[in-house]
C-alpha cells in the first residue's frame, strides 16, 4: 500500500512524521517498509537517517530534437504543442526544454519525422539501505534528486516513484514523504497514492493550508486523514475545521520543547519520547485499518 504523508505547506513535521513512522514501523511492530523522498528539489530525510548505497541511478525523461536535414518546415509541431514549447525563428524550429511537457504531440505529428524523442537527464534517484541506532533492523530508502538548474519537479517525483514501486514488494508499506503545497509536484505523488495522510499545525496559516490540501484531495476523489502536529489540547482551530468537514484526526504529535531539541540535533523523537511512539503506533493502526478496508472493499 502505498501512503502519502503531505501538506499544504511547508514546515509542518511532514518529514518529521514520515521517518518516524517508517522507522517504528521496521523497529517495532517489525513489518517491511520503505521510505521515499519524493521531495525532490530539496530532499531531508537524510538529515534524519544514515544509509548505505545500494544503486544511483539517473533518471531522464524525453524531449523532441529537431533534425534540420529531414524538416519540412510544415509548422505542424509549434501549431500543436500547447505549452509554447516550439517555435520558429525563420527557417529553424527551437524547442524549449524547459517548457516542454513531452507530450509526445509534436514528434507523433510531424510529417517529415524531424522531431524524434531523445533522453534528457533530469536527475537521480538513490537507493539506500537506512539503519536504525541501536538496531540491526534495516529498511529500503529512496531518495529522488533533480539535477541543479531544472525547473519541473514533476516528471522527477514520476519517476522516483515508478523507480520505488520496481523495487518494492507487494506486502510492503511504501510511505512518500510528499513534496509540500498543492501545486502539480503534491498532485502527482498523491495521485499515485492509495491514501494520504496530511500533516497540519494548530495555527492559523496551518489551517489555511490545511484548507487548500483538503479541498485539493477531494476534488482528486483521494481518500485521506489528518496528523496534527504541535498540538496544543487549548487550541481548536484544526479539531473545529476537521468535525465540520468530517475528516479523521489519526494521531496528535504533542508540542515539546524536549521533540525540537531532538529534531535540531537530527534525531527520531519516537525512541526518546513515549507521548511520540504512542502517536506513531496509532498512525500505524490506522494504516492497518485503511489497508483491511481496501481488501475488502
Ligand atoms: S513534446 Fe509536447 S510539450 Fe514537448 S515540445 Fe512537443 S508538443 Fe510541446
Amino acid at each position: 500500500m502505498k501512503i502519502a504523508i503531505a501538506s499544504g505547506k511547508g514546515g509542518t513535521g511532514k518529514t518529521t512524521l514520515s521517518v518516524n513512522l517508517t522507522a517504528w514501523i521496521r523497529e517495532i511492530a517489525d513489518r517491511p517498509v520503505m521510505l521515499v523522498d519524493l521531495d525532490v528539489e530539496e530532499p531531508n530525510t537524510g538529515m534524519f537517517l544514515e544509509g548505505t548505497v545500494i544503486e544511483r541511478s539517473v533518471r531522464y525523461r524525453k524531449i523532441p530534437r529537431w533534425k534540420q536535414e529531414t524538416c519540412i518546415l510544415s509548422g505542424e509541431c509549434a501549431g500543436v504543442c500547447m505549452y509554447n514549447a516550439i517555435a520558429f525563428l525563420g527557417n529553424s524550429v527551437m524547442v524549449f526544454p524547459e517548457l516542454c511537457h513531452g507530450c509526445y504531440a509534436c514528434s507523433d505529428l510531424c510529417p517529415s519525422h524531424s522531431l524524434p524523442m531523445v533522453d534528457d537527464r533530469i536527475g537521480e534517484v538513490t537507493l539506500y539501505q537506512a539503519s536504525l541506532p541501536g538496531s540491526r533492523k534495516v529498511f529500503p530508502w529512496i531518495e529522488g534528486r533533480l539535477d541543479i538548474g531544472r525547473e519541473m519537479a514533476t516528471p522527477m517525483i514520476a519517476r522516483t516513484i515508478r523507480y520505488a514501486e520496481d523495487h518494492g514488494e507487494r506486502s510492503q508499506i511504501i510511505l512518500f514523504d510528499a513534496p509540500p503545497g498543492t501545486s502539480c509536484p503534491m498532485m502527482e505523488a498523491a495521485k499515485r497514492s492509495d491514501y494520504l495522510l496530511l500533516v497540519a499545525e494548530p495555527t492559523r496559516f496551518g489551517l489555511h493550508d490545511l484548507g487548500l490540501a483538503v479541498k485539493t484531495l477531494k476534488e482528486l476523489g483521494k481518500p485521506f486523514a489528518v496528523v496534527v502536529n504541535k498540538d496544543d489540547p487549548a487550541i481548536t482551530l484544526i479539531d473545529d475545521f476537521c468535525a465540520t468537514e468530517e475528516i479523521r484526526i489519526v494521531a496528535r504529535i504533542p508540542h515539546l520543547r524536549e521533540a525540537a531539541g531532538i529534531y535540531a540535533g537530527g534525531g527520531l523523537l519516537y525512541g526518546k519520547i513515549p507521548e511520540v511512539r504512542r502517536e506513531m503506533e496509532k498512525v500505524y493502526r490506522h494504516i492497518l485499518e485503511i489497508s483491511e478496508e481496501t481488501k475488502t472493499g
